[in-house]
């Protein structure tokens, strides 16, 4: 299989100086690394029955699509403020460079419908608790947490207590 890793790059001081920031973009560019980063995303979950993959914002959109339909499940976007008509639910989290507050709405999935929550990267953990919360709201069974990238050095796993967290990459 394709090394899609090789294809990840990392721009030093951006969004701000300090950050060292993983860019996906070359890796999301070549055909055969993305289809590679995609099968070990969904690797460990293709007997695990998701219904609905519950994407984050923005650049979780771009793994939870693919994953999902990988997966045979729905796919429920976790929105920034503003993007989503109707009724919705909310979370307000704390970034690694900021804050920020992720929606869904309210009636997205049934109560008892089986997640898989997904993201790019889990740097602080941040992200990831505030969809946990929004799964949790809307009594969904969350079976797992599945990250592209985990940033090992800022302990974003020691902050996650739930089902099972899987990341394609430590780094
Ligand atoms: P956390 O809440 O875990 O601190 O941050 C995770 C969120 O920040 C993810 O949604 C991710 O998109 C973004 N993020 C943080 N650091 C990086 C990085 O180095 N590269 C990329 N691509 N995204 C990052």
């Amino acid at each position: 299989m394709t090394d899609w890793t090789a294809r990840i790059r990392t721009i030093p001081d951006f969004p701000k100086p300090g950050i060292a920031f993983k860019d996906i973009m070359p890796m999301l560019a070549d055909a055969e690394a993305f289809a590679a980063a995609i099968d070990t995303l969904a690797a460990p979950w293709r007997d695990a029955r998701i219904d609905a993959v519950l994407a984050i914002e923005s650049r979780g959109f771009l793994f939870g699509a693919p994953l999902a339909r990988t997966l045979g499940a729905g796919l429920v976007p976790l929105r920034k403020p503003g993007k989503l008509p109707g009724p919705v639910l909310e979370a307000r989290y704390a970034l690694e460079y900021g804050n920020d507050v992720l929606q869904v709405q309210a009636d997205a999935v049934a109560p008892g419908t089986r997640v898989l929550l997904v993201d790019d990267v889990l740097a602080t953990g941040g992200t990831l608790l505030a969809a946990q919360v929004l799964a949790q709201r809307l009594g969904a069974e969350i079976v797992g947490a599945s990250v592209l990238m985990e940033l090992a050095f800022l302990n974003g796993r020691s902050r996650w207590n739930g089902p099972p967290l899987r990341a394609a990459l430590v780094v």
